[in-house]
C-alpha cells in the first residue's frame, strides 16, 4: 500500500529559514511561487529573460531576477521551466552558480530519472509532482483546498530530504489534500504514460473517432459534437465526485447496459497490448530519445499536430456552438 502524507505529518520547519528559487513562472511555476509566498516562505522568482513571465511575475507582487542570481543566493532551487529545457539552464547557469549542498527539486522525475541532468553528490535532489494543472494548483490553494501530489527521493546527503519534500508540499496546499511517497522512476514512467495514453492522447482521440465516426455516418457534426465530446465534462465530474459506481448510478439503465458491454467491445485487448507496447517505450527510454530529437529539431511534429487539429471538424464545431456552451454555463 502507498504511503500517504497529510499536513499533519509535514511542517514547514525544515524549509522556513531556507531562501528558496523558484526557475520558470508559467503553468507551475505562478502557482508555487504565490502558494509558497503566501505560506510564509522566502521566495526568490529566477527567469532566463525580461518577457511575459517576468511582467506577470512582476504583477503579482515579485522582483523576479536573473536565473543566476536567483541561484546564488538559494538554498533550495525549484526547477519550473520546460522539461527540454532544464538540462541547458541547468549546465548554463544553476550548476556554475549554486551554493555547495543546495537543494535541487523538481516537479516531474524526467531530466534525473533519464539522466539529462546529473547533480552533485552534496545537493539533496528530490521532487514534489502535483496531479493537476499549475491553475488548479493556485486555484484550490486560493480556496482552502490542494491538488494531491507525489514525492519522491532521489539522494539524500542531508539525511532531511523526505521532511523538505513534505515541507514544500505543504507550502503549495498539496498536504492538505494528501501526497504519496514514490520514487522518480515510478512518478516519471507513470506520469508519461497517464498523459499518452489517457489524459492527453486517449482521451482526446477517443472523443475524436467517436465524433469522426457519427460525422461519417452523416449525422450532423453538432449533434456529435455534443454526444462525443462535450458532454465528456458531465460525465468526468462525475466519476471525479463519485467514481466510476457513482456515474453508472446517474446514467439510464438503457446507458448502463450498453456503457458495460460495447465499452470493452471497443477498448479491447488488442488497445491494451498497444498500451503495453507504450509503456515499454517509456520504461525503454525509447520514447525520451525520440522526444529530445523532436525538440531538437524544433518540434516539428507539435507544430503539425496542434495545427492540424485547430483546423478539424471537431474545433469548427466547437467554434459554431461555443455561444451555446457559455450561456449554458452555471452563472454562479
Ligand atoms: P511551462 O511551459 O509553463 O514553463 C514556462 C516557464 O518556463 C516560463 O516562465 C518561461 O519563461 C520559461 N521558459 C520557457 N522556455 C524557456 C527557455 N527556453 N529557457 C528558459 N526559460 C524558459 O512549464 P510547466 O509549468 O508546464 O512545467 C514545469 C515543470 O512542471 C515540468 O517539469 C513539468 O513536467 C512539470 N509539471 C507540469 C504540470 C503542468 O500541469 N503543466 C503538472 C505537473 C508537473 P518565458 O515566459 O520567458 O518564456
Ligand atoms: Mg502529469
Ligand atoms: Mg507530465
Amino acid at each position: 500500500m502507498a504511503k500517504i502524507y497529510t499536513d499533519q505529518d509535514a511542517s514547514l520547519d525544515p524549509i522556513k529559514d531556507k531562501k528558496i528559487a523558484v526557475l520558470g513562472y508559467g503553468n507551475q511555476g505562478r502557482a508555487w511561487a504565490l502558494n509558497l509566498r503566501d505560506s510564509g516562505l522566502n521566495v526568490i522568482v529566477g527567469l532566463e529573460r525580461e518577457g511575459n513571465s517576468w511582467k506577470q511575475a512582476v504583477q503579482d507582487g515579485f522582483q523576479p531576477v536573473h536565473t543566476e542570481d536567483a541561484v546564488k543566493q538559494a538554498d533550495i532551487i525549484i526547477f519550473l521551466i520546460p522539461d527540454m529545457v532544464q538540462r541547458y539552464v541547468y549546465r548554463e547557469k544553476v550548476q556554475p552558480n549554486m551554493k555547495e549542498g543546495a537543494d535541487l527539486v523538481f516537479a516531474h522525475g524526467f531530466n534525473i530519472h533519464y539522466k539529462l541532468i546529473d547533480p552533485p553528490s552534496t545537493s539533496d535532489v528530490y521532487m514534489v509532482a502535483p496531479k493537476g494543472p499549475g491553475a488548479t494548483v493556485r486555484d484550490f490553494y486560493t480556496k482552502g483546498g490542494g491538488v494531491p501530489a507525489l514525492v519522491a527521493v532521489q539522494q539524500n546527503p542531508s539525511g532531511k530530504a523526505l521532511e523538505k519534500a513534505l515541507a514544500i508540499a505543504k507550502g503549495i496546499g498539496a498536504t492538505r489534500a494528501g501526497v504519496i511517497e514514490t520514487t522518480f522512476k515510478e512518478e516519471t514512467e507513470t506520469d508519461l504514460f497517464g498523459e499518452q495514453t489517457t489524459l492527453v492522447g486517449g482521451v482526446m482521440e477517443l472523443m475524436r473517432s467517436a465524433f469522426r465516426t457519427l460525422v461519417e455516418l452523416g449525422y450532423q457534426p453538432e449533434v456529435a459534437y455534443f454526444e462525443t465530446i462535450n458532454e465528456m465534462k458531465m460525465i468526468v465530474d462525475i466519476i471525479y465526485e463519485k467514481g466510476f459506481t457513482g456515474m453508472l448510478k446517474a446514467v439510464s439503465d438503457t446507458a448502463k447496459y450498453g456503457g458495460l458491454t460495447v465499452g470493452k467491445f471497443v477498448i479491447n485487448e488488442e488497445v491494451r497490448k498497444r498500451m503495453l507496447e507504450a509503456a515499454e517505450k517509456i520504461r525503454s527510454g525509447k520514447f525520451a530519445e525520440e522526444w529530445i530529437e523532436e525538440y531538437n529539431r524544433g518540434s516539428p511534429t507539435i507544430k503539425e499536430g496542434l495545427e492540424e487539429i485547430e483546423n478539424s471538424l471537431e474545433e469548427q464545431t466547437r467554434r459554431r456552438l461555443k455561444e451555446i456552451i457559455e450561456r449554458g454555463k452555471p452563472k454562479s
